[in-house]
C-alpha cells in the first residue's frame, strides 16, 4: 500500500468503518477488501467459487494499487448496511406545493447517504403569478431554491460530506434575471452550484445582437422579450465577479441524450460532469494515469490501460447490481439505463512527468489520444458484458438499438473532479492543471512544513537543484515562471493552473469532451486581473469547441467579496 499520511487521514475520518464510540473496525487495506468483495458479488450469477475469488482479487489490486478508484460513496459505503454507492443524482422540481417538497425530502435521502443532487426548477412557475388553490400570488424559482438550500444545511450529510447541489434554469424562464444574481453577494443558497441552461436559439440571438423570448414554463407562450447579449453580458459579469453562474448547453446535453423516447435531460449533478434523466443516478470511478505510465516514464503503457477500463468498466456495471438506491423510483430509472461514468485522474502529473507542458499542442493531442482510446475500449467491455449479462433493460427505448449495437450501459464514460479521489490517489485532481508546485502546512509546534508536488521533487532532486529553501520559495511566489533557480525547460513543463491561459484550460476540456459521452468537470481559472471580455471569450470558446457547459474562476474574486463584507461591518 503507498497511501500519503495526508490519505489515510482522510480515509480514517470519513471513510473507514467505526463502532459507535468512533473506534475503527477497519484499515485502509480492509476499507478496500470491502469494497472489492462486494462489488465483485454482483458476478456470483455468472462464475464459479473461484472465478469470483479472482474478480474479487483484481479489483481489490486495482484499488490498492492506486490504479483505479470509484467514488466516495461506493469507498464509504460498499458492503456496509446503508449500500447506497452512486455520486450523482438529478431529481425532478415539478410546478405542484407536494412536487416541490417532495424533491425537497428526496434529496435529503441522497444527501445523508453521500450524494449529491441536480434539479432544474425550469418547470416551476414565475414570481408573481397566481396560484390557484389560494388565490395568492408564486414566490417563484428562486425562493424555492432558498428552502433546498437550508434543508440541505440542516442535514450535512449525517457527517460523511455535506450536501452539494446544482440548481438550473433554462435561459428563457421569466425569472431568469433573479437567477443570474442571485449569489451575487455569495452568502445566498451556498449549498448551490448554479448554471444558466443555454439554448442554441439563445446563442444564435447573441451572435446576432437579436432580442429573444422569455416563455411561460406551462403553456409555453412567449411573457417578454431581453435583448440575448445584454443578458449574456450580465451572466459574464457575474461569472467575473465571484465564479457563478456557470453556463450548460441544454440542447448538447439532449443531443447526446441516448434515451430520448425516457424524457429530456434538464440538469447535470452538483459539478456538472453528469448529465442525467429525472430520477436517474450514476455511480462514477477514475483510473490514475500517472500509474498508467511504462516503467521508463517514456510514455503510457496502453496494455495496462486497456486492462485497467475493462475491468472497471465491470467494476462500475457491478455497482448498480449491488447498489442501494435511495427511493424507488430512482432504482427503476438507474436500473434501467445502466449508465456508468469511467474517467481519469491525475492528467497533469502525468504530463509533468512525460516532459509535457499541459499548454502545448502536444498536451492536447494526448488527450485526445488518451482519451478516444479510453473511450473505444469502455464501449468494447460494455459489448462484451451485454454479451454475458445483457443489454440494459431500457435498450429499446435508445439509439443502440436503432444503431443494432448492444450496449450493458446507456452511457460510460465522465470525467469527474474527483476532488477527494485525487487526494487518495496523491495525484492532480481529474483533468485539472497542478494547482500548487509547493505550499506550507503549519503543524502542530508552529513550525512550518513544505509540501512539495512528488514528480516536481523528482524532477527538482534528479536536476540537482532541490533544497528545503527553493521549495519554500516557490510555495511563497505560487510559480515556477521566470524562476532562475529552476531550469527554463522545467520552468516550461511544471506550469500552474494560473499559469495556463483561459483558452488551453477550454482546449483541453474540449480534448476531453471529444470522447467523453456524459460531461467534463473543468474550472477554468483566470487571474485576478482578468477582464469581463476574457470571461466573455472563455465561454464563448467553450461554446464554439463543442464543451458541454463551463465554470470559471478568477482568482481570488471570492476572497475579496468576504473582505469587502468584513469592511462594511
Ligand atoms: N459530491 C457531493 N458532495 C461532495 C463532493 C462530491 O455530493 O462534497 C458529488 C457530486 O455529484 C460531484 C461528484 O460527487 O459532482 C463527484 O465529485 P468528486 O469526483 O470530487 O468526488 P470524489 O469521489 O473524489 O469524492
Amino acid at each position: 500500500m503507498k497511501l500519503s499520511d495526508n490519505a489515510v487521514k482522510v480515509l480514517e475520518k470519513r471513510y473507514l468503518e467505526k463502532d459507535e464510540n468512533g473506534n475503527l473496525l477497519e484499515d485502509c487495506d480492509g476499507m478496500f477488501r470491502r469494497v472489492a468483495k462486494a462489488i465483485a458479488s454482483a458476478d456470483a450469477a455468472y462464475t464459479d467459487e473461484k472465478g469470483l475469488a479472482a474478480i474479487e482479487q483484481e479489483f481489490y489490486d486495482m484499488m490498492a494499487n492506486l490504479e483505479f478508484l470509484p467514488n466516495s460513496p461506493t469507498l464509504m459505503n460498499a458492503g456496509r448496511p446503508l449500500g447506497q454507492l452512486s455520486a450523482c443524482f438529478v431529481l425532478p422540481v415539478e410546478d405542484t406545493m407536494e412536487g416541490i417538497f417532495e424533491s425537497i425530502k428526496n434529496a435529503a435521502l441522497i444527501h445523508k447517504s453521500g450524494g449529491g443532487t441536480g434539479f432544474s426548477f425550469s418547470r416551476l412557475r414565475a414570481k408573481g403569478s397566481a396560484v390557484n388553490s389560494t388565490g395568492g400570488v408564486a414566490s417563484g424559482p428562486i425562493s424555492f431554491m432558498k428552502v433546498f438550500n437550508a434543508a440541505t444545511e440542516a442535514v450535512k450529510q449525517g457527517g460523511t460530506r455535506r450536501g452539494a447541489n446544482m440548481g438550473i434554469l433554462r435561459i428563457d424562464h421569466p425569472d431568469i434575471m433573479e437567477f443570474i444574481s442571485c449569489k451575487s453577494d455569495n452568502s445566498e443558497i451556498t449549498n448551490f452550484n448554479l448554471s444558466v441552461g443555454i439554448t442554441e436559439d439563445f446563442m444564435k440571438a447573441v451572435e446576432h445582437n437579436l432580442e429573444y423570448e422569455l416563455l411561460d414554463p406551462k403553456t409555453k407562450e412567449p411573457v417578454a422579450k431581453l435583448n440575448a447579449k445584454e443578458v449574456f453580458d450580465i451572466i459574464v459579469e457575474m461569472a467575473w465577479k465571484n465564479g457563478e453562474p456557470g453556463i450548460i448547453f441544454l440542447d448538447r446535453l439532449n443531443r447526446d441524450n441516448v434515451t430520448p423516447k425516457l424524457g429530456e435531460i434538464e440538469s447535470t449533478n452538483p459539478c456538472g460532469e453528469q448529465p442525467l434523466l429525472p430520477y436517474e443516478a450514476c455511480n462514477l470511478g477514475s483510473i490514475n494515469l500517472y500509474n498508467m505510465m511504462d516503467d521508463s516514464h517514456k510514455g503510457l503503457d496502453f496494455e495496462k490501460l486497456e486492462n485497467t477500463v475493462r475491468k472497471a468498466v465491470r467494476f462500475l456495471d457491478n455497482v448498480i447490481e449491488v447498489n442501494k438506491y435511495p427511493l424507488p423510483e430512482i432504482d427503476k430509472m438507474t436500473r434501467g439505463t445502466r449508465k456508468i461514468g469511467l474517467g481519469v485522474m491525475g492528467w497533469a502529473d502525468t504530463l509533468c512527468a512525460l516532459g509535457l507542458a499541459y499548454n502545448s499542442q502536444a498536451a492536447i493531442d494526448l488527450a485526445d489520444k488518451v482519451m478516444s482510446f479510453i473511450s473505444d475500449i469502455a464501449m468494447k467491455a460494455s459489448q462484451n458484458l451485454a454479451e454475458l449479462k445483457g443489454v440494459f433493460p431500457f435498450y429499446e427505448d435508445s439509439i443502440y438499438d436503432q444503431k443494432g449495437i448492444k450496449v450493458r450501459n446507456a452511457t460510460t464514460t465522465t470525467i469527474a473532479p474527483t476532488g477527494t479521489l485525487s487526494l487518495i490517489a496523491g495525484v492532480s485532481s481529474g483533468i485539472e492543471p497542478i494547482f500548487a508546485i509547493s505550499y506550507i502546512r503549519n503543524v502542530m509546534d508552529n513550525s512550518e512544513l513544505v509540501e512539495v508536488n512528488p514528480v516536481f521533487k523528482g524532477a527538482a532532486l534528479s536536476g540537482n537543484f532541490y533544497s528545503e529553501e527553493l521549495m519554500k520559495k516557490i510555495a511563497r511566489v505560487g510559480t515556477v515562471k521566470n524562476m532562475n533557480e529552476v531550469p527554463v525547460q522545467v520552468q516550461e513543463i511544471f506550469v500552474t493552473a494560473h499559469d495556463v491561459l483561459p483558452e488551453w484550460h477550454v482546449k483541453m476540456q474540449a480534448a476531453f469532451q471529444r470522447h467523453t459521452d456524459n460531461a467534463v468537470s473543468k474550472t477554468v481559472n483566470l487571474s485576478h486581473d482578468a477582464t469581463t471580455d476574457d470571461v466573455r471569450e472563455v465561454f464563448t470558446l467553450a461554446y464554439k469547441t463543442q464543451c458541454k457547459g463551463v465554470t470559471i474562476y478568477r482568482d481570488g474574486s471570492r476572497d475579496l467579496q468576504v473582505l469587502n463584507i468584513g469592511k462594511v461591518k
